[in-house]
């Protein structure tokens, strides 16, 4: 890969929120890397082999979705949806976190089976990333039986978080906090959902 400028940048935003906004008009990409970032004709355009004028657009780092619900690969099957990771690229979103893979058929609502799905999907993602979005897979879904060994397994296994709580047969605070501590304890994220529910037969949390 060659040497990338992005010029003429109208607005560059930094993702430090302590400094939101860049005083820069260009980008220096080598190698799929940012490698300098200031005025055009400040930097060392040397060997720069391909120039994108952005004509005064807004440049951002990658927009993260922190509420999703993939399955497997860039298809969710409840919906029938092909692609609709790549869609969310074409939108800005370069990064996914996984609420929650609840939307497989038959999905397993046992002790066994909900791990299995985590690790499977945290591991399926961990290695591919489709139209080459980071994936964060494997999104817990809280079933009740779970124990604190449970989460060791799944944090050991590579499961990062713990998705949206109410999905699951886990529906009583005091059990969701409960494992929300193991979670935690284990290096995990434990995500929450506010607002009110997205279709039927999900409830509102706590119940
Ligand atoms: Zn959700």
């Amino acid at each position: 890969m060659g040497k990338l400028m992005v010029k003429n940048i109208g607005v560059l935003v930094s993702g430090d929120i302590s400094s939101p906004l860049l005083n820069a008009d260009t980008v220096l990409i080598e190698g799929g890397l940012i490698q300098a970032v200031g005025k055009e004709k400040e930097l060392d355009a040397k060997g720069v082999d391909h120039v994108i004028d952005v004509q005064g657009m807004t440049v951002t780092p990658g927009l993260i979705d922190s509420h999703c619900h993939p399955v497997l690969g860039d298809f969710t099957p409840r919906q029938k949806m092909l692609d609709f990771i790549e869609s969310s690229l074409h939108g800005g979103v370069t990064t996914l976190i996984s609420a929650g893979e609840v939307h497989l058929a038959g999905r397993p609502k046992d002790v066994a089976g909900t791990k299995a799905l985590a690790i499977l999907a945290a591991k399926s993602f961990a290695s591919a990333r489709p139209a080459g979005v980071k994936v964060l897979g494997g999104g817990l879904i809280l079933e009740t039986g779970l124990q604190e060994k449970d989460f060791e397994e799944l944090a050991r296994e590579g499961v990062r978080v713990v998705g949206e709580i109410g999905l699951g047969a886990v529906k009583a605070a005091k059990v969701a906090a409960l494992m929300g501590k193991w979670a935690k304890q284990h290096g995990m994220a434990v995500m929450m959902h506010t607002g009110g529910t997205s279709r039927p037969g999900s409830s509102a949390f706590p119940a």
